[in-house]
């Protein structure tokens, strides 16, 4: 390995884009790989909680996303039908002070190009669909799909849900569909009506069996998102997503409050998104190739903080480089999954359940943690396995 590693990031996602700018901040050789040609900013929002701000607050991008995104006083969750509150859970200063950054909502793809924004000139290729790895010990082997060929010290697989690194590791199998759909839709806000409640900043309305999820995605409140979990049987695997209608969001929130029938009504376009999920994974590296984000631990969205654990990921592997030394490059990854492993899990597990602050309840584990601060578990010695 040379003095300074080569690091490779295959995937300029949150998780990618992110672990890219903490490596190079702490001095290492990094470039990016993306296959897509570029990014546009797609119709979704997202929640960006103070456990995440405290990170991008090290990259340098928090004042801008502060500025950007909705600081909500507090969640709610609501009943589908009456709108009766059945969780407050605050936010705003409260955040502020108790998990020491604030709780803000915004447009995904604003957040997105002010991650890729802070990479500097040249550490990113567009275009660069890896289709092969090859990790041959004293380095690592990437081909593309342009035909093109690059070699690096160390491979991060932040290569999302279907990752070709996953892949290199554990044989193909894909993703479990989980049974559910989200409509996803960006819009102008509309004007409040008669008989429905003013825009909450942030609310879940919940059935027994489906919600919606709204909020603001820019500081000014003039664009709303909603998010939507409706258990649909069937999916064809081969769409990630497909065009929804006004029509299906119709049938699908029949009898629900007027706030959500006004939001249905100023839909202007609206996307589903199979949700996705895999059991936890029994390795998260081996030799020169580690995963981050959804290509280790993918999820349904339902805590909102899938984004989080990637970025989260990032910069824990970070701090265990600078712990160990890059060049134990191994260490490094046993002491990244010893101390994301559990954290991780534990958050995918109630992103299944779709229990999340449902009725009040404590945030302060989720929210208040802090990847820089946390003390460090040693990696448990792995068992002995019977020849
Ligand atoms: C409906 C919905 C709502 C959500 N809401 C929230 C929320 O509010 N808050 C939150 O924290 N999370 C949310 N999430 C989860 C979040 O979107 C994901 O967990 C997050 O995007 C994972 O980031 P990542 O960087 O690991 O992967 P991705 O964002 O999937 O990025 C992977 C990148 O790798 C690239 N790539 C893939 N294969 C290759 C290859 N072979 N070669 C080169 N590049 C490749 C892709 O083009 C992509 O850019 C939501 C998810 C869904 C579906």
């Amino acid at each position: 390995m040379s003095a300074t590693p080569r690091i490779a990031v295959i995937g300029a996602g949150l998780g990618g884009a992110a672990a890219a700018s903490l490596l190079i901040q702490e001095g290492f050789d990094v470039h990016v790989y993306e296959q897509a040609p570029v990014f546009s900013r797609q119709g979704a929002g997202i929640h960006v909680g103070p456990n995440v701000m405290k990170i991008l607050r090290r990259i340098g991008i928090e004042d801008a996303l502060n500025e950007q995104g909705s600081h909500p006083e507090s969640w709610h969750s609501r009943h589908w039908e009456t709108g009766d509150i059945l969780a407050q859970i605050p936010l705003g200063d409260y955040a502020v002070k108790e998990y020491g950054a604030s709780y803000l909502t915004v447009h995904r793809g604003d957040f997105h190009a002010l991650l890729i924004d802070a990479l500097p000139d040249g550490a990113l290729t567009y275009g660069k669909l890896l289709t092969k790895v090859e990790d041959l010990g004293n380095e690592v082997r990437m081909h593309f799909a342009d035909g093109t060929v690059a070699h690096a010290d160390i491979v991060i697989g932040a290569d999302g849900v279907n990752s070709r690194i996953r892949e290199e590791l554990l044989g193909p199998e894909p993703p479990k569909y989980a049974g559910y759909l989200a409509h996803r839709a960006v819009f102008t806000t509309p004007p409040t009506k008669a008989g429905m409640l003013p825009f909450d900043p942030c609310v879940k309305w919940w059935s027994d069996d489906r919600h919606m999820m709204t909020y603001f995605v820019t500081a000014k409140a003039d664009e709303l998102y909603y998010v939507t979990g409706v258990p649909v049987e069937q999916w064809d695997l081969k769409d990630r997503w497909l065009p929804s209608s006004k029509e299906e969001m119709r049938d699908a929130f029949r009898g629900w409050h007027p706030t959500v029938q006004a939001l249905i009504d100023a839909t202007v376009e609206v996307t589903k998104w199979s949700l996705l999920e895999r059991d936890p994974l029994p390795l998260w590296s081996r030799g020169r190739l580690v995963l981050l984000g959804d290509a280790c631990h993918p999820m349904k969205p339902h805590m909102a903080q899938g984004a989080a654990m990637a970025i989260e990921d990032a910069a824990m592997l970070v701090r265990c480089f600078k712990e160990v030394g890059a060049e134990h490059h191994e260490l490094a990854f046993g002491l990244y999954e010893a101390n994301r492993a559990e954290r991780a899990s534990k958050v995918q597990r109630i992103s299944h359940d779709n229990t999340w602050l449902r009725t009040n309840e404590d945030p302060a584990w989720c929210f208040g943690y802090d990847v820089f601060s946390v003390p460090l578990v040693d990696p448990q010695p792995k068992a002995a396995t019977a020849t």
